[in-house]
């Protein structure tokens, strides 16, 4: 049984959460504000935290700085449609995904599926990845196409798929991305990530125009869909 900890102001948005999930078979604690929300973290081990980021004492982004002080648990976010640069800080804090208010039950399901299947399989990434028909071999730094041929990437096209290719389903901001190849967020024009993006669908996906794997969401970053 998942447990799942929700945590939500809006009596009866949490009320309509806990009968869902209930229902499809997940084990449910829930918190109406950050501070029960921390204690509810510390008194019970959870598989997936979904958290509301405006909630009344704490700010859900405080929320994930105190969980991830202590704990790995994947949070999944929900938020605002309008409220993209405190999704890209609550990502940036280590929050795992979000799900984006008014969502469908089915887009939550999924969310929290793939938060808890990385929670419990993080530290064993199998090191042959396919992307659509390409397939990605991390330990030996090859990429293979359908036809047996190689494919060539440069260092930071290399680089760039491997941190996506480690998190499977996982929206990691562009700021994430640029810290990780420069060392720094300081270059944060967005085009220089684009280019690359660009460059690896070409290599790997079978209609580079319609990416179905080395996805962009929006002003916020890229997730690798399996
Ligand atoms: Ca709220």
């Amino acid at each position: 049984m998942t447990r799942v900890l929700v945590v939500e102001d809006e009596r009866a948005l949490l009320r309509a959460l806990a009968m869902n999930l209930t229902a499809r078979g997940y084990d449910v604690t829930e918190a109406e504000t950050g501070t029960r929300a921390l204690t509810a973290a510390a008194a019970q081990e959870h598989d997936v935290i979904l958290l509301d980021l405006g909630l009344p004492d704490l700010s859900g982004l405080e929320v994930i700085k105190a969980v991830r002080a202590y704990a790995s648990t994947p949070i999944v976010v929900l938020s605002a449609r309008t409220a993209t640069a405190e999704k890209v800080a609550a990502l940036d804090l280590g929050a795992d995904d979000f799900v984006t208010k008014p969502f469908s039950i089915d887009e939550l399901l999924a969310r929290l599926r793939a938060a808890t299947r990385r929670g419990g399989s993080a530290a064993e990434t199998s090191e042959v990845v396919l992307v659509g028909t390409t397939s990605v071999d991390l330990a030996a730094k090859t990429v293979t196409a359908a036809d047996g041929s190689a494919v060539h990437l440069t260092p930071t096209e290399w680089q760039l798929l491997e941190t996506l290719l480690r998190h499977p389903s996982k929206l990691i901001t562009g700021r994430a991305l640029l810290t990780q190849l420069r060392g720094t967020p300081d270059h944060t024009d967005p085009s220089y990530l684009r280019i690359y993006i660009a460059q690896l669908r070409k290599k790997l996906e079978p209609e580079p125009g319609r990416p179905r794997h080395l996805i962009t969401e929006p002003g916020m970053g890229y997730r690798f869909q399996p």
